[in-house]
């Protein structure tokens, strides 16, 4: 069904619109072809990269780049790409689908697609002239080269506008000079191609370009040894060292300047698709760990039956299941504002990057959430294998080593909590999300005298959806409160906004299971989505006490006397369950299921 304007919600609306379940993308909604495309990922998963883990784990760089170069002959690298650049030309949900499965394997080779996929990639499909896309993507589509994306440098990181390498004109005209140095650069040790951001004199914005890279003539371009890292051990990372490299004035991205706005819109991609690059690693891991606790006996007893380990399974199970629903949600929120922009007269290079452009705040909010996720999930991956867990022997322990690099790099998990906040009040300013009408309404409802009426809650999911309903309060009233107090200075309360970031995350997270989890009740019977209803209900618990404990600390370094009183007890009302759901039981329920399925099977 064609989406329209009406049907989909701009980015950031959610914490002010209700959402219909109905409205919402669920991966049961994958079409045929979707699901074609996940089978046949799968399988290269399980044929390339999981029965080699033990050489990627060696650092085999070389192996890495070889199965790069299949995924390639198999079209996976141009999933994205439109077909008159050699791509497969679909759609936003299915290059999310991608990343998504591609993760199992190895974070190693994840990254090294992901790397190479979005940010070495789509910068030039985005921002590319038309002989800049026919000369350089179909190569990229098809694997004939690899890309990398060189931003950061020795003196810039989260800061990325301040690097120091510089781009100098010629006499002529003709071509740039590039000089300085580039760092952690993915992909560096086997690339064609490099998305390098330099600055031009004095200019307050770095510009882009594309450097082709040929070790057999390099012109003024060196690498580093390959960087010793924690995890993805055989994604190559290395220096990069630009000496006098000579670039063609026609291979600037954009335009001159222009460069920090294409980095942070490449960004914006890479941010959901790392999301998605952590997914299918989280189920392998509760896969991976139940089928051990299934395994496992102490006190001749399997260790899957004991309530410390199925707390863990069920709680591994619902944030998984959280991260699908939120990120194929926002995939095809996408999806539909591209659409609808290209319906409306704009290419489709346009409709693209103001589709991402639009949900920037959710982009961020899954980069975080799912990258914490899968980290914790690992956490416990390890826990439940006990001192296996801590061995190079059992898959534990490089999951957890690859997950930790997801909270770092897209921008660091702290970046992107203060953007998404950053973001939403920006997005009030301009009245592209109306949070001062709502806002407004929340203070009057914290003067007003509550409502002593017992609800009806006896339909699925109505006390979830009044809870949800009442956490967007909460953080109404909590950034409401603080942006009266600090108006623009806010920024510099980074606590505060920090605190203020986990609430609108639990928001989001929480929201998307329970409407994933309505639409299927709907269509497929609540008994049979009886697992799910329990996922997204203990999810929805957690996300609570978050919420809870967030909005007190925030609260309480902002409003002093009765407005801290009146917040407080606000607070408490827009946190109170009228039927505290029984948690352990639902613990209980989703860790049975996966322990009979002897794996992560939602
Ligand atoms: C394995 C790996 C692969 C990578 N691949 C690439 C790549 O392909 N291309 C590329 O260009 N880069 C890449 N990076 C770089 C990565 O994007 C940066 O490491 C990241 O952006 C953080 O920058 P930094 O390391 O300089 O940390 P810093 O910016 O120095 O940050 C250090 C700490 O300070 C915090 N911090 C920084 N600024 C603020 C602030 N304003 N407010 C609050 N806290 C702040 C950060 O959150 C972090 O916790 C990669 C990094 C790694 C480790």
């Amino acid at each position: 069904m064609e989406a329209t304007e009406k049907d989909i919600l701009r980015g950031g609306q959610f914490l002010v619109k209700e959402t219909n379940c109905e409205d919402v993308f669920t991966p049961e909604d994958f079409s045929e072809e979707q699901n074609m495309m996940k089978e046949a990922v799968m399988e290269f998963n399980d044929r390339e990269i999981i029965p080699n883990k033990n050489r990627f784990e060696a650092k085999d760089y070389a192996l890495t780049e070889e199965c790069m170069r299949k995924a390639g002959e198999l079209g996976f690298l141009g999933v994205a790409v439109p077909e008159a650049y050699g791509g497969l030309g679909m759609g936003f949900v299915s290059t999310v689908l991608t990343c998504d499965y591609i993760s199992s394997g190895t974070g190693s080779f994840s990254t090294a697609f992901g790397a190479h996929t979005g940010i070495g990639t789509m910068p030039i499909t985005l921002y590319g002239t038309e002989e800049q896309k026919q000369k350089y993507v179909p190569k990229l589509a098809t694997g004939e080269w690899f890309g990398s994306y060189c931003l950061t440098e020795p003196g810039a990181g989260s800061d990325a506008n301040s690097g120091k390498t510089t781009a100098e004109l010629s006499a002529d005209g003709k071509t740039y000079k590039i000089n300085g140095q580039k760092m952690w650069i993915s992909n560096a040790g086997f690339c064609r191609l490099m998305i390098v951001f330099a600055r031009i004199e004095d200019d307050k914005n770095i510009t882009g370009f594309i450097v082709e890279y040929d070790p057999e003539n390099p012109n003024g371009i060196t690498l580093g040894e390959e960087e010793h890292k924690l995890g993805i051990h055989a994604s190559s990372t290395r220096q990069v060292f630009f000496n006098d490299t000579v670039v063609p004035v026609e291979n600037m991205l954009a335009g001159r300047g222009e460069g920090f706005k294409i980095a942070m819109n490449a960004l914006n991609v890479g941010r959901i698709k790392l999301a998605a690059a952590c997914l299918d690693s989280q189920r392998r891991i509760t896969t991976t760990a139940v089928e051990y606790a299934n395994e496992r006996k102490q006190f001749k007893t399997r260790i899957s039956d004991f309530g410390a380990i199925k707390k863990k399974l069920a709680e591994m199970s619902a944030s998984a299941y959280a991260g699908e629903s939120a990120t194929y949600r926002a995939s095809k929120n996408i999806e539909d504002r591209i659409a609808l922009r290209e319906a409306a007269g704009n290419s489709h290079q346009e409709a693209e990057l103001k589709g991402v452009e639009e949900y920037a705040i959710e982009c961020s909010i899954l980069k975080v959430a799912v990258s914490e996720d899968v980290q914790n999930c690992a956490d416990e991956g390890i826990q439940i294998f006990g001192g296996m867990g801590f061995s190079k022997e059992t898959p534990m322990e490089a999951a957890w080593r690859d997950a930790r690099i997801a909270r770092i790099y897209e921008g660091t998990n702290e970046i992107n909590r203060m953007l998404s906040v950053g973001m939403l009040v920006k997005k009030a300013m301009k009245g592209h999300v109306d949070l001062l009408g709502p806002a407004q309404a929340v203070q009057e409802e914290l003067m007003g005298i509550p409502s002593f009426e017992t609800p009806d809650y006896s339909e699925l999911f109505s006390e979830e959806k009044e809870m949800i309903k009442k956490l967007k309060k909460t953080f109404l009233m909590v950034a409401g409160g603080a942006v009266q107090k600090f108006g623009p200075d806010l920024e510099g309360h980074q606590q505060l906004l920090v605190a203020a970031a986990d609430i609108l995350i639990e928001i989001y997270m929480a929201e998307s299971a329970i409407l994933r989890t309505e639409k299927n009740a709907k269509r497929f019977g609540e008994k049979e989505q009886s697992v799910q209803i329990a996922m997204a209900k203990l999810y929805l618990y957690n996300a609570v006490n978050i919420v809870e404990d967030k909005g007190k600390e925030s609260i309480i370094s902002f409003a002093e006397g009765d407005e801290q009183r009146m917040m407080l007890m606000g607070l408490k009302r827009f946190t109170k369950y009228q039927n505290y759901p029984d948690i352990v039981d639902l613990r209980n329920e989703i860790a049975e299921k996966v322990k009979a399925e002897n794996k992560y099977c939602f």
